[in-house]
């Protein structure tokens, strides 16, 4: 197979992106970047330091005081903030409010870039995120878009955050993965959209591995393609 495949999934909150790249880069043999992962990250440190998320100037005056690393091991990416392995604790309902609200600010977005890239740059990469196809690989191989429903993406991640012990109704949920939705997509810098270029998976009808193996086929054929 080619030496640097570059492969891009956006999508919004719940569409099984981070499941889908996981098993694409355990199938193909890449490297999976979630990069969703840094701006919680972002959302955690500002939490911890009581800022206000949606204040520019307090989240701007924060970056140069955080030292932001990517680490891959067998158990796959760990997120390193000052030295400490934050992988766990950017996952809580909390800091994913966080992580949206800080993500439309163009200082933070410009503080990610660079180790964003340095990761494309390396090639052999599945990234996932929002703006993946759009800004960060927009040279991907193939770029795919991955959808379902918001009813059906809210109970996902209802399912994940009981698992976890949270304390959350499917309606409070649903709310959430709306709200996202409409911040995500409506902000002015790096909108999650589509890349003119992408292609739709909608998963609302499929489970893991019929989704896997939709998109299996259409990077194949991609590939060969372009080969
Ligand atoms: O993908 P995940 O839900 O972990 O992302 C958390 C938040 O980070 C999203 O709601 C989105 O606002 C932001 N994000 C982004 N661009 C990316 C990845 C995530 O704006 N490439």
């Amino acid at each position: 197979m080619n030496q640097k495949i570059k492969i891009a999934i956006d999508g919004p909150s719940g569409s099984g992106k981070s499941t889908l790249a996981k098993r694409i880069a355990r199938e193909l043999g890449l490297v999976y970047v979630d990069t969703g992962a840094l701006y919680r990250a972002v959302g955690l440190y500002a939490k911890r330091a009581g800022a206000d998320p949606s204040i520019n100037s307090q989240i701007a005056a924060l970056l140069p005081q955080m030292q932001l690393e990517l680490r891959y091991t067998e158990d796959g990416q760990r997120v390193i903030l000052n030295g400490e392995d934050v992988s766990g604790l950017i996952r809580t309902s909390d800091v994913t409010v966080y992580a949206s609200t800080v993500s439309a600010i163009p200082s933070v977005r410009k503080f990610l870039l660079e180790i964003q890239k340095r990761m494309a740059g390396e090639g052999n990469v599945v990234m996932d995120g929002r703006d993946i196809g759009t800004v960060i690989m927009p040279d991907a191989d193939v770029k795919l878009f991955l959808e379902a429903s918001p009813a059906k993406r809210a109970h996902r991640r209802y399912l994940e955050l009981l698992a976890k012990g949270e304390q959350v109704t499917e309606q409070e949920v649903l709310a959430a993965v709306m709200q996202r939705d409409k911040a995500d997509s409506g902000r002015e810098i790096a909108p999650a959209v589509p890349a003119e270029d992408a292609i739709f998976i909608d998963n609302s009808q499929l489970d893991e591995a019929q989704t896997l193996s939709k998109a299996l086929e259409i990077i194949g054929e991609k590939l060969r393609r372009l080969r």
